[in-house]
């Protein structure tokens, strides 16, 4: 922080306690200042909002171990809000693993979910955990089962049941029943018993149905699929008799849409209570988006609107490199105009049909088709909402658009998390040997010695 006073925020959106939070609970005042000031694009985290989302999901699950997925937002400010709230971290990645650690994250709050794990991400987490023995590795695979104990791992195990179930708002992440995913269920017992008979400590069973769980037809699906989950953790139960916990992943939707119903928070805990009141093992749940996801919204400025015979194009500075779900998923995000200043109202402007599309050079570019919006202008700055999960995240570098800055607003303060990239940025890695030469990491992605696709170094 500066030393300039912290913009005050106090309102940057009406109740952080309530149970949704739309688009248009967002202060107008308070984030236009934050694009005058910080530039656009511009993400915005409400690590308020976050934490009274953390406490009501912990609220409807009493006795769960919240296991934040980091995936859906690493940012750090993010995680230590998580963990100063009691959760642990759901790493997918090497990388997660050491932005968990320098939050300050102990190995008993780090889980580390092996997903067809690159050598380097295993070797690293191995390494990590010679330094803290509490962290826990799941493993989705016999044979990544067995690369850990040629690494020489046997600590906490946690095996990932594909249940052959899966549940979600898109077909690219209903991952239950997905084939990538997963040990295939007539196999887990197999694989938990030759994995205790090598001495490591088998802990957990888990399993992740897909993302997006939020209407009663998906909580139906989730009841059937910790059914499942229960009956196949019962089996390595009583062929190891040694399970901790049973974790049955993330995937707590959000309303993206405006008249979207919220999450149904007290069906889904009793769906997943009941599936699982027969075992003597802990919960786990892996929120990623109900954590984040309506905590953060996305500050872009039009650039340039165009009239045609379809429709009208407004053209702003934030694209499919700066939030890709559109381009991606197909996925649906509230739009809406700031207000200019205090004396104008945006709800007084005419409603028009307009395609919202970024700066990107494809025609996968656009954030909504024919959308009706309230007449959009240049210089307006547009807000993008729930775009607290999943948005820098997938962010690039693509076309070369540096990637925005993140600001968090902390008790009503704002501050910058993280600076934008600059055009400096974009070329650092390639002028000659990058600042600090390399490190573990760039070790560890070389492979062994005798491995002749070894990247030579610089100057060899
Ligand atoms: C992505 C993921 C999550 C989080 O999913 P959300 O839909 O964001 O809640 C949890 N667990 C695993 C293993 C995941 O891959």
């Amino acid at each position: 922080m500066s030393d300039e006073a912290p913009i005050a925020t106090p309102s940057i959106a009406t109740d952080a306690d309530e149970r949704v939070r739309r688009l248009g609970d967002w202060d107008d005042a308070s984030l236009r200042s934050l694009a005058d000031e910080h530039g656009t694009p511009l993400f915005v985290l409400d690590l308020d909002r976050v934490r009274a989302n953390y406490r009501r999901l912990s609220a409807a699950f009493p006795d769960a171990e919240i296991c934040y997925a980091a995936k859906a937002n690493a940012l750090s400010d993010g995680l230590e809000t998580v963990l100063d709230e009691g959760a642990t971290i759901e790493c997918a990645s090497a990388g997660e693993v050491h932005r968990a650690l320098a939050a300050g994250a102990s190995g008993d709050r780090i889980h580390y979910t092996a997903v067809n794990p690159p050598r380097a991400d295993l070797a690293y987490v191995v390494d990590a955990w010679t330094d803290e023995p509490d962290l826990t590795i799941t493993a989705g695979a016999r044979d990544t089962v067995d690369r850990l104990a040629e690494l020489g791992y046997d600590g906490r195990l946690c095996l990932r049941v594909n249940p052959g179930v899966g549940a979600g708002h898109h077909e690219a992440v209903r991952t239950g029943g997905d084939v990538t995913f997963g040990i295939p269920a007539d196999r887990i017992v197999s694989v938990a018993e030759s994995a205790v008979s090598r001495g490591f400590d088998l802990v957990g069973v888990h399993a992740h149905v897909g993302s997006g769980v939020l209407d009663d037809e998906q909580i139906d699906a989730h009841r059937r699929f910790v059914d499942r989950v229960a009956a196949i953790a019962t089996d390595v139960d009583a062929a190891v008799d040694s399970l901790e916990f049973v974790d049955v992943g993330g995937g707590f939707g959000v309303p993206y849409r405006e008249d979207d119903s919220p999450l149904d928070l007290a069906a889904v805990a009793n769906a997943t209570r009941t599936g699982l009141s027969d075992l003597d093992a802990r919960l786990v749940i892996e929120p990623g988006r109900y954590l984040v996801a309506d905590a953060g919204v996305l500050l872009s400025r039009v650039n340039t609107v165009k009239e045609t015979p379809e429709t009208t194009v407004v053209g702003v500075d934030a694209g499919m490199s700066t939030l890709a779900r559109p381009a991606l998923y197909d996925a649906y995000h509230a739009i809406r105009p700031l207000a200019r200043d205090e004396a104008s109202c945006v709800d007084e402007r005419e409603l028009v049909g307009q395609t919202v599309t970024g700066p990107i050079c494809e025609s996968a570019d656009v954030f909504c088709t024919d959308r009706s919006l309230p007449r959009l202008e240049r210089d307006d700055v547009v807000a993008i909402g729930n775009a607290g999960a999943y948005g820098y995240e997938m962010a690039s570098a693509y076309n070369s658009r540096p990637r925005p800055a993140s600001v968090v607003v902390d008790d009503g303060d704002a501050r910058i998390a993280r600076r934008r990239e600059t055009l400096a940025d974009l070329t650092r890695l390639e002028r000659g040997r990058p600042d600090g030469g390399t490190d573990r990491w760039t070790e560890l992605t070389r492979g062994s010695a005798t491995d002749s696709t070894r990247i030579p170094e610089v100057g060899e």
